[in-house]
């Protein structure tokens, strides 16, 4: 299913005064693909995950996933928690891993607290991690995996609900450019796989030749895309004066 962020603003109160993170923001990320969200510090990018994922509600603007528009600026709490759960896996900045829990465990805790408990839980688990390539890493704590192993728990974590929007949150900016460029390929490709619809925030477009779309965000608003066609053309030929 399709994710559509439907002109979404988002204020936040300063004091007396507001600061307006997200600015009529309308955007569709397509079933299986990946839309990199790209864009410099203080842009409103994670505030446009913040709201996608039900963590805030829209000042104004609404969230669709596929036909149901999932959240609103009068979506509660509960019914928030409850979109989340059964619809959005989320892959946050650091990989906010349980220390004491094995990676599987972290992977199954997740699926307990969805309500899902199917008997091949294990089973899948297990693929998953199979999938982020770190299946023999299984029966080990966060504190003996690396950064970049513990970003793959992250993201099967996130994706062992079957979400249908997976959100990630500069997930490479902790990664050096190839294991950044790796983990970047492993989510578009496991976007493909699931056919969730993933944005991917990153202020690191090196690591984004995988991605199938990019937009740009500055001061809370979306950049209009720019044809490919029209990027050479920035400057007309003017009329040609004849050389008689
Ligand atoms: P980015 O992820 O692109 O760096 P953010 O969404 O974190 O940008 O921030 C956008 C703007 O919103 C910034 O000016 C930031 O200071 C402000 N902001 C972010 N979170 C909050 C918050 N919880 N309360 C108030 N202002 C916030
Ligand atoms: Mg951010």
């Amino acid at each position: 299913m399709d994710l559509h962020l439907e002109n979404i603003t988002l204020v936040y109160p300063d004091g007396a005064d507001s600061l307006t993170a997200v600015d009529d923001v309308t955007l569709t990320v397509p079933a299986g693909t990946t839309t990199a969200l790209l864009g410099p510090s203080g842009a409103g990018k994670s505030s446009l995950l913040a709201v996608a994922a039900g963590l805030t509600p829209p000042t104004r603007g609404q969230v669709r996933i596929g036909d149901d528009v999932v959240l609103t600026p009068t979506t509660t709490v509960p019914e928030a928690t409850r979109v989340r759960l059964d619809r959005i896996g989320i892959v946050f900045q650091s990989p906010q891993l349980l220390a004491s829990l094995t990676a599987l465990e972290q992977l199954e805790l997740h699926a307990h607290l969805r309500g899902r408990r199917p008997a091949s839980l294990r089973e899948r688990a297990m693929a998953l991690l199979e999938a982020v390539d770190i299946a023999d890493h299984g029966h080990k704590l966060p504190a003996q995996l690396s950064g970049g192993q513990r970003q793959r728990v992250a993201i099967a974590r996130a994706l062992i609900g079957e979400p249908r929007v997976l959100l990630v949150d500069e997930p490479t900016s902790a990664l050096d450019h190839d294991r950044g460029t790796q983990v970047v390929e492993l989510i578009t490709g496991l976007a493909r796989q699931t056919g969730a619809a993933t944005l991917l925030v990153s202020h690191d477009a090196s690591t984004l030749t995988s991605v199938d779309a990019t937009v740009r965000m500055l001061d809370a608003r979306i950049e209009e895309p720019v044809p490919i066609h029209a990027r050479g053309a920035a400057h007309p030929p003017l009329t040609v004066k004849d050389e008689t």
